[in-house]
């Protein structure tokens, strides 16, 4: 069963650290906000790593 990603954007303070940890989920955009490059994921891997790193706990893995 895959997993669905989503970000917050309104909280996202754009630190980088979902980037700099899961590269091929997130990606930072001229807005200063991390976005999304698939939305869906069949492991959540190093996403959920960038769940908890997250300092403004942004990110939500759900199913
Ligand atoms: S770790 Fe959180 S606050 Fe930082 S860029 Fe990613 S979503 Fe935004």
């Amino acid at each position: 069963m895959a997993y669905k990603i989503k970000i917050d954007q309104a909280c996202c303070i754009g630190c980088g650290s979902c980037v700099a940890i899961c590269p091929e989920i997130f990606e930072l955009k001229d807005d200063g906000k991390s976005h999304l490059k698939k939305e869906e994921i069949e492991n959540p891997g190093c996403a959920q790593q960038a769940v908890e790193a997250c300092p403004a706990s942004c990110i939500a893995i759900g199913k």
